[in-house]
């Protein structure tokens, strides 16, 4: 089964203007259960705009738009965020962390925002910063982190709420080539171990290489 579906997914930017933007242009794409989709595409291709509407913060003009067999068209605001909360966990480019709470912390929150008991939300933070090597880095701040080391709690706050689909956008883009390589490994292994699927924006054609499927914008599509 599939874990997200977009089908015939277009949007137009400036669309009342004298110059609108189409985008996307009918794009069809699954993430299957468990599967680890690149996602590759020149500057201006579109990329922003599929993750946003991916992520559910934004609606596509035309097409279908499928969370775990759910439709998303129409879904009011309240069940939307609560489907991003629950369903989706996110990682950018920079870490976003909290910079006035601890590693943990920034894992815990979240946990605790969808309902999970403080010592629950403490035991998975716990695990999740074990499997990605960084237990002994639980009471660090952000700012006492190193650039890797800060995505590496990033990729644990992502999936602190046990999401079905990651979406990432250039998760390992802010570091130096060999951390980066070191820092991909640990998503990756975070993301095989738990099951997950992934929906990852690269530049980098090597890693986007090591995904199940390479899905490329603003080409062959027009
Ligand atoms: P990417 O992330 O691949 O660079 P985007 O999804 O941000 O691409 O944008 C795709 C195209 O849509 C670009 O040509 C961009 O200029 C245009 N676009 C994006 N957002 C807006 C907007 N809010 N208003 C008008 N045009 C936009
Ligand atoms: P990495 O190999 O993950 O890039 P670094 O070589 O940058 O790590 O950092 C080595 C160690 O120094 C890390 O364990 C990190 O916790 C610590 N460190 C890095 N930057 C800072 C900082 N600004 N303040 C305190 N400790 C830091």
């Amino acid at each position: 089964s599939d874990v997200l579906r977009l089908a015939g997914v277009s949007k137009t930017y400036g669309k009342d203007g004298p110059a609108p933007v189409e985008v996307l242009h009918g794009l069809e794409l699954n993430v299957a259960r468990g599967e680890v989709v690149a996602l590759v595409a020149p500057s201006g291709a579109g990329k922003s705009t599929l993750l946003h509407i991916a992520g559910l913060l934004d609606t596509p003009d035309s097409g279908l738009v499928e969370l775990n067999g759910r439709d998303m068209h129409g879904l009011p605001d309240r069940a939307r965020t609560e489907a991003r909360r629950r369903e989706l966990g996110f990682v950018y480019q920079f870490h976003h962390l909290l910079p006035e709470f601890s590693a943990a912390e920034n894992i815990i929150l979240p946990q605790l925002a969808n309902g999970v008991g403080a010592g629950m939300a403490a035991k998975r933070a716990a695990e999740l910063l074990d499997r990605v090597g960084m237990a002994h880095r639980a009471d660090h701040r952000p700012a006492q982190l190193s650039g890797g080391e800060q995505q590496r709690v990033a990729f644990c706050r992502a999936l602190a709420n046990e999401p079905s689909l990651l979406l990432a956008d250039e998760p390992t883009g802010n570091l130096d080539p060999e951390t980066s390589d070191r820092v991909f490994e640990v998503l990756m292994g975070l993301v095989r171990e738990t099951g997950l699927s992934a929906l990852i924006a690269t530049h980098n054609h090597a890693l986007a290489e090591r995904m199940d499927r390479v899905i490329r914008l603003g080409e062959d599509i027009s």
